[in-house]
């Protein structure tokens, strides 16, 4: 009889401990999330005020010619480490996409090429580019939080944001985290902005097959 009781307790405290497990999570599906890990409700609410926040404050600089991509980099206590927005018109450099200029910044504050110590978050106002992708796999940053994808960057704006096959599976190998897709609606609508203010769409101009 005690025998029996004891497993019923125990089945209920693993009952128990699993529902807790999977309401501490978000489901990624139902939320249109692309991700090689699982996120917590705590940390998809930090993700969806920050790039809130960068959302809001994107459109602010499309007068000074620069564009629609905002980054921020913050460590695991919630300190802003780096911002900054794209500056490839202003700044005449093909390699000044926000997430490269937010990398340079918090490297040279923290003095170190190599940030993978410092247990650090980028949050996007869109998917890394190519170069991006590269620049943070390089840079050490553990964790990747972005907004639109970039289909939908592409099909907006015109863009070009390169052959990136399988890249996310790719970070997991790495021990890097990706989230997509935080946000996404507004983030549609601060790219339709810059399009429809007429801004200039920077990329090379090559001969295509
Ligand atoms: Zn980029």
């Amino acid at each position: 009889m005690l025998k029996r009781i004891l497993l019923v307790l125990m089945l209920c405290v693993s009952l128990g401990l699993t529902t807790y497990a999977a309401d501490n999570y978000i489901n990624l599906d139902k939320m249109h999330i692309k991700s090689n890990n699982q996120m917590t409700k705590e940390q998809y609410k930090q993700a969806q005020k920050i790039i809130k926040q960068l959302q809001k404050e994107t459109p602010k600089q499309f007068d000074k010619n620069y564009g629609p991509f905002l980054a921020a980099i913050y460590d695991d206590k919630g300190n802003l480490i780096a911002k900054a927005q794209n500056s490839v018109i202003p700044g005449c450099d093909c390699t000044n996409h926000a997430e490269m200029n937010a990398i340079r910044l918090a490297q040279k504050k923290l003095k170190t090429y190599d940030l993978s110590p410092y247990n650090l978050s980028i949050y996007v106002t869109a998917e890394p580019c190519i170069m991006c992708a590269g620049g943070i796999m390089w840079s050490g940053i553990k964790n990747v939080y972005f907004s639109v994808y970039s289909k939908d960057v592409e099909s907006i704006t015109g863009f070009d944001e390169g052959y990136k096959p399988d890249w996310i599976s790719q970070f997991k190998t790495r021990g890097i985290n990706v989230y997509g897709g935080i946000e996404q609606e507004s983030g549609k609508k601060v790219l339709t902005e810059y399009v429809s203010e007429g801004k200039t769409i920077y990329k090379p101009k090559r001969k295509c097959n």
